[in-house]
């Protein structure tokens, strides 16, 4: 996939976060000094002001989430497959500004490819920008494939060759741009500005940095948890739903072949989370390693943000 995340903005920060919390009131903390009379911090009676990374801090982790409103990130999608921007737009706690295809000509449009077809280039060692060269001339793939691949990749290329002709085609004959839009495919790429408070952006990164979530959407996530990351470092405060939460909210789905793809699913591992259902039911739990943790997920964000295959 070519998703790319451009131009990121953060309004906000910790800061205001914290401000806004004591604007609400906020309670003092036991301050390390041990109740020293010299202590600046505390004066010696033991309870100090927290710090704004303190606030911040628990009020992700208690959800005191209508505070972290007032932090906003806007940027700009490129790269998302026009289907799949459908499912961005179910996370309706935002704002965003699509391309246009009643204005903007679509006239050879780029577009995604199937995690599928990704996944045979790989298995057969070739680029996905040469595939697509390939794809929209119609010259012939490399020899070597077995038939079924084969077959996959020339018709996926032959649709794409087909919808970009039928588009030109229907402009050809005086159509307007609202009609030609017609012949365009789902992985035909679009383009998003969109903004998002990070109460939302934490809802979102919840639901879709998750094997649950479809290929794209998590490509999506993970570059968009990069790309926040650098700028607004906190956001390694959340992860997955069950990750936030303690729990995992997909009971059923733990036990399907999508679930068994989960990384949190083994009882006997280090970074295991339980569903509410284990929960309930009184699973005994291990500690959990928040380093191991944070090795898993720098290696899930390399794998969902190069690649759409399945995992
Ligand atoms: C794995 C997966 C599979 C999915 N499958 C499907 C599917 O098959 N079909 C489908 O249609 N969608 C599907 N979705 C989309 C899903 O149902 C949500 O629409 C989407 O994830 C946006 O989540 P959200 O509503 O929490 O986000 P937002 O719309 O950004 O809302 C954020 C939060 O605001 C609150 N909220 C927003 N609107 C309302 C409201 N009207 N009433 C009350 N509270 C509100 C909720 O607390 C919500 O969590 C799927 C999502 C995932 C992750
Ligand atoms: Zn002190």
């Amino acid at each position: 996939m070519d998703i790319e995340i451009i131009n990121l903005r953060v309004f906000n920060g910790v800061e205001f976060v914290a401000r806004s919390a004591k604007v609400s009131g906020i309670g003092r903390v036991r301050c390390e000094c041990g109740s020293r009379r010299d202590c600046e911090r505390c004066s010696g009676s033991g309870m100090r002001e927290p710090t704004d990374e303190e606030i911040f801090r628990m009020i992700v982790e208690n959800d005191y989430s209508s505070a972290l409103e007032h932090v906003v990130f806007s940027f700009e999608i490129h790269g998302l497959s026009k289907g799949n921007a459908l499912e961005l737009l179910e996370h309706r706690i935002a704002s965003h500004t699509g391309r246009s295809t009643r204005y903007q000509s679509e006239v050879g449009f780029d577009f995604n490819l199937p995690p599928k077809v990704e996944e045979v280039l790989e298995k057969h060692g070739i680029a996905a920008e040469e595939y697509k060269k390939l794809a929209l001339t119609g010259a012939p793939l490399p020899e070597h494939l077995p038939e079924a691949e084969r077959g996959l990749l020339e018709e996926y290329a032959a649709l794409i060759r087909a919808s970009r002709k039928a588009y030109s085609r229907m402009l050809e004959l005086g159509a307007g741009k609202e009609s030609a839009r017609y012949a365009t495919p789902f992985a035909m790429h679009t383009a998003y500005t969109y903004t998002i408070n990070l109460r939302s952006l934490i809802n979102f990164f919840g639901l879709r940095l998750c094997v649950r979530a479809s290929p794209e959407m998590r490509e999506l996530a993970a570059k968009l948890y990069l790309a926040v990351r650098e700028k607004f470092p906190w956001i390694s405060l959340v992860w997955c739903r069950g990750y936030n939460s303690g729990a995992c909210p997909e009971n059923e789905v733990r036990d399907s072949p999508q679930g068994r793809e989960c990384p949190f699913r083994n009882p006997e591992s280090s970074v295991f989370i339980p569903t509410r259902r284990q929960v309930r039911a009184g699973i005994k739990l291990r500690p959990f390693s928040q380093q191991d943790f944070e090795r898993l997920r720098e290696r899930l964000l390399e794998r969902w943000s190069h690649s759409s295959g399945s995992g």
